[in-house]
């Protein structure tokens, strides 16, 4: 069987506008050219994957019912815009968190591959064919963890501040647009 590629993203801050443990669907904001880029990366044959740490749960801040309801509010909007992610992993753990069943140190919350391993298992996924896009260190060491390209988002120059070099990020780009052209062009 041959296998698939794939964009892995991250939620907040790279689809959706960052909101410190975003926990109402009226919270969301869609970053500009999100849909556009999200289109232009399935036209060329990619799936497209969100991988999203949500300790949230895991410090009591809401639950996954409500994640769901989120995610739905979400996959809503993206559909007026004419797109369907292709699936979505998200991590509800935290080691400190304060609800015991999600007190956990688990394999899958960013900077640890386990979502982008789950994913590559169940889709065929070539990871060395594919592309982790997010907005924080710890994206990116998910991402060559996982033995992904990576690309960084950067709202603004001083973005990047936070993140050493030592990462070796592949591409630093302002949104999923700029990603797209850039990767669908060089594939
Ligand atoms: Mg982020
Ligand atoms: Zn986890």
């Amino acid at each position: 069987m041959k296998k698939r590629k794939a964009v892995f993203l991250d939620r907040d801050g790279t689809l959706v506008v960052h909101e410190d443990y975003l926990s109402s669907p009226d919270q969301l904001k869609l970053l500009p050219n999100a849909s556009r880029g999200i289109r232009l990366f399935q036209e060329h044959g990619y799936l497209v994957i969100v991988v999203t740490n949500q300790s949230g749960i895991a410090r009591g801040f809401f639950d996954e019912e409500q994640l769901m309801l989120i995610h739905s509010k979400l996959k809503a909007m993206l559909k007026d815009e004419g797109v369907v992610i292709d699936d979505w992993y998200f991590c509800p753990h935290h080691s400190e968190g304060k609800i015991d069943y999600y007190r956990v140190d688990c394999d899958c919350r960013k900077p640890k591959p386990g979502m982008i391993l789950a994913a590559a298992r169940k889709y065929h996924i070539d990871l060395s064919q594919s592309l982790m896009i997010g907005d924080s260190e710890s994206d990116m060491l998910a991402g060559k963890n996982a033995g992904c390209k990576t690309m960084l988002i950067k709202h603004n120059q001083s973005d990047d501040t936070c993140i050493t070099s030592e990462i070796g990020i592949d591409y630093s780009v302002k949104n999923l647009l700029e990603a797209a052209k850039i990767f669908t062009l060089e594939a």
